[in-house]
């Protein structure tokens, strides 16, 4: 995958949408409302299972 900068739309603590990106660390961003700095990360996909019939 690329280390393309994912982006949060809500902040998962307190829910407001005002959230400014963080030079460092890389990923971060900075809630407005309520001043938490979190990181979000790509791990992977959840693909379903292939189920043998
Ligand atoms: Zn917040």
């Amino acid at each position: 995958m690329t280390g393309e900068r994912a982006t949060p739309f809500y902040c998962p603590y307190c829910g407001d949408e005002d959230l400014r990106p963080q030079e460092e660390p890389a990923g971060a961003w900075s809630c407005s409302a309520c001043r938490r700095v979190f990181a979000v990360t790509f791990v992977g996909l959840n693909l379903p299972q292939e189920v043998s019939r």
